[in-house]
């Protein structure tokens, strides 16, 4: 049985979440080629700290850094490396922070210098998959309603959607019941209520959608080495509307995107 979160409840989510929206931006504004993930964690452990928070991923069931930095092929949890950026790379920057006792959860993935035409459409429709599952993320729909949307996205673009990893809860805990997978069938899954607080976070492949973890026992990467791209959202459930909790305002004034 799901349960919504009270409004107190959800007003510290959307604290924690927004605190990840202003730490992704910090991290935004320094990625060029060049720069090394690990220069990126740095910056975001000292942020987060600096706000009173602690790094949500930090010693997560082991993991070793503040943020999951995956280049192109690594799909999500790759480990910050001092291996520096170069130009066309796309690097998913996935960012969690407890703080008062709730996380947040949300992930941007970046373009670095000038990416090829397939790598910009890949990136645009991963974000409208997830603007897409936000959609239907409305009392009475069913988590499916969610999956399906994010899948008919990316699938009808040509793009493979990554199957083994998924979406979920969160609050006290960073994963709490329901998964929220990027696939799925409408009107399938446990119903959404009021108060749901979940992470959205489609996983786009360019090529096919199989993966495969590397021997360092967290990255993953795509089986063909093609890219991937992570855009990743925490939102409550609403009865018309759902509320994004995380935002992507921050980052996109950096980067000078028009939205
Ligand atoms: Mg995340
Ligand atoms: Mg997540």
């Amino acid at each position: 049985m799901l349960r919504g979160k009270s409004e107190e409840e959800v007003a510290l989510v959307r604290e924690s979440s927004l605190l990840v929206g202003k730490t992704l931006a910090e991290v935004a504004e320094m990625i060029k080629p060049g720069v090394t993930p690990k220069e990126l964690d740095k910056r975001a452990f000292e942020f987060i700290s600096d706000n009173g928070a602690v790094p949500g991923f930090l010693n997560y069931n082991g993991f070793p850094n503040s943020l999951c930095i995956s280049r192109n092929e690594a799909v999500v949890h790759g480990i910050p490396d001092s291996k520096p950026l170069v130009d066309g790379d796309i690097l998913s920057v996935d960012c969690g922070v407890l703080m008062n006792g709730f996380f947040g959860d949300s992930a941007y993935t970046f373009a670095v210098g000038n990416v090829s035409d397939e790598i910009t459409k890949l990136l645009e429709t991963t974000k409208r998959s997830l603007e897409k599952g936000i959609e239907q993320a409305i009392v009475g729909n069913r988590v499916g309603d969610i999956g399906y949307a994010v899948q008919f996205e990316a699938e009808s673009n040509g793009f493979g959607v990554v199957r083994e990893l998924v979406g979920h809860g969160l609050g006290r805990e960073l994963h709490e019941p329901p998964e929220v997978p990027n696939f799925g069938r409408r009107g399938k899954g446990p119903r959404l209520i009021d108060g749901l607080v979940i992470a959205i976070e489609p996983m786009i492949n360019l090529g096919k959608k199989e993966v495969t973890q590397l021997r360092d026992g967290w990255t993953i990467v795509t089986a063909d080495r093609k890219p991937s791209a992570h855009y990743e959202h925490t939102i409550v459930v609403r009865r018309d509307k759902a509320e994004v909790l995380s935002t992507f305002k921050y980052i996109e004034e950096k980067l000078n995107v028009i939205v």
